[in-house]
């Protein structure tokens, strides 16, 4: 193997994935000499994300905010409807923002627009040097982690942050241990045209094969996520576009009016994962090296940035305490600061998931119950949009009425 030079990086990120750049931008920004090793930037995701108000918030901290805001729809009302067809069924269910004087829950924007304004957002900062590498091997020692890159030379580091998603080398190579799980379902996903307003509203139809869920893009445009099964996806990529819009359409009951097609349909098998822990020899794991569930009520990417945000408080306090930032001490803390975020999330969306794909006739009560009383009972109704947004936002919008932060 090559000789690792002399130079110790704060912290080096394997990985540029949205989780992997907005991390190494925060570090960055608070004053951390950073690395980033990772290849391009990935232009080809047809997906969107819709990224709730704690996301926004980090985003305006790294200073990126302005400029992803011109690309970004509010998202005011969130809408559920029923469509299972079953015995027992939900209420149909409108939250909306105005009810938290909020001017949106949050914005759904174009992972091509994202990633872009990410990189260049990287490209820009001092702090953070980039290396367009692929990781292929690590040595965690006492002081410092070494990680071999494909092409250049290995980088020593006192903290590698793991942001190279789902099948991540570095959490593989630290021998941290997963649960990882499937689901028989495929999300499709695609962008649409329509001839009505979708006034702001984002409408998620649970069908019993998942969500349905239309997402408001800029003027008549939305984009699609729509959970089916193996056989209906592959079907669905061979259907021309004239028949798939009618059949899509169909789906959503025309509430869009008359549907066209603006891209072509990609498919993401849906999958689980959760990693047995957080944190490895001055080792931390971030977005999806950590966690994967289903994409329902848009929580992956937001459980992810708020990994960032967390992993960026507690090194800064950290270091302004003048601690080693890879200690096992301060490594803990992100553990138990993260850990029952990440399980209620990956609980909750796998529970309504199957949900949806059971006809065990007990579950179809229970979640038609809960959505009756969330549309019935304000304070539940309060409780359940907060919670959506962010794990302990009525505590924290207090607090920043008390001036605590
Ligand atoms: C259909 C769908 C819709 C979704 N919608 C939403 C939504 O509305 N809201 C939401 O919050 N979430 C949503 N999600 C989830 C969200 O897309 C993911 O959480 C997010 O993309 C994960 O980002 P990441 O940076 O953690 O991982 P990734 O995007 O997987 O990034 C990992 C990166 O690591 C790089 N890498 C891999 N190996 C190496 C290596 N050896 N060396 C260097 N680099 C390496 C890869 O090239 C990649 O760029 C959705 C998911 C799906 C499937």
């Amino acid at each position: 193997m090559p000789e690792t030079s002399d130079k110790i990086h704060d912290i080096v990120v394997v990985g540029a994935g949205p989780s992997g750049m907005t991390a190494a931008l925060l570090f960055a920004s608070v004053g951390f000499e950073t690395a980033l090793v990772a290849p391009a930037v990935n232009q080809e995701d047809g997906r969107t994300t819709a990224l709730l108000q704690d996301s926004v918030t980090l985003f305006e901290q790294i200073g990126v905010w302005d400029n992803l805001r011109s690309f970004a729809t509010p998202l005011s009302k969130m809408r559920m409807i029923d469509d299972t067809r079953r015995l027992v069924r939900a209420p149909e269910v409108t939250f909306d923002s105005a009810e938290l004087n909020l001017e949106a829950f949050g914005y759904n924007l174009r992972n091509k627009d994202l990633n872009r304004v990410l990189a260049e957002a990287a490209q820009e900062q001092a702090n953070l040097t980039l290396f367009e590498d692929l990781a292929v091997s690590y040595d965690f020692g006492e002081e410092s982690v070494s990680v071999f890159c494909q092409d250049g030379a290995p980088l020593k580091t006192r903290l590698l942050v793991a942001a190279d998603g789902r099948n991540s080398q570095a959490r593989e190579a630290a021998g941290i241990e997963l649960r990882r799980w499937s689901y028989p379902q495929v999300a499709v996903v695609l962008n649409l045209e329509h001839d009505r307003p979708h006034n702001e509203t984002s409408t998620e139809f649970h069908t019993p094969t998942g969500p349905f869920t239309l997402v408001p893009l800029p003027g008549r445009t939305s984009s699609l996520v729509c959970v089916v099964t193996s056989e209906q996806a592959e079907t669905i990529k061979t259907m021309s576009k004239d028949d798939l819009a009618l059949e899509l359409e169909h789906r959503a009951h025309s509430i869009l009016g008359k549907f066209g097609i603006a891209s072509s349909p990609q498919s993401f098998p849906l999958s689980g994962l959760s990693a047995k822990s957080l944190v490895g020899p001055r080792l931390a794991l971030i977005g999806e090296t950590a966690h994967v569930f289903p994409p329902i009520g848009a929580q992956g990417l937001n459980l992810g940035l708020r990994d960032v945000a967390s992993l960026g408080r507690l090194l800064t306090s950290a270091r302004d305490m003048g601690a080693d930032i890879g200690a096992t001490e301060v490594l803990s803390r992100y553990e138990s600061d993260r850990r029952s975020d990440i399980s209620t999330r990956t609980f909750a969306v796998d529970a309504l998931n199957r949900s949806l794909l059971t006809d065990f006739l007990p579950v179809q009560i229970a979640r038609s119950a809960g959505l009756y009383l969330a549309d019935k009972v304000p304070p539940l109704r309060r409780l359940l949009m907060r919670e959506g947004i962010a794990p302990g936002t009525k505590r924290k919008t207090q607090a920043v009425r008390d001036n605590v932060y």
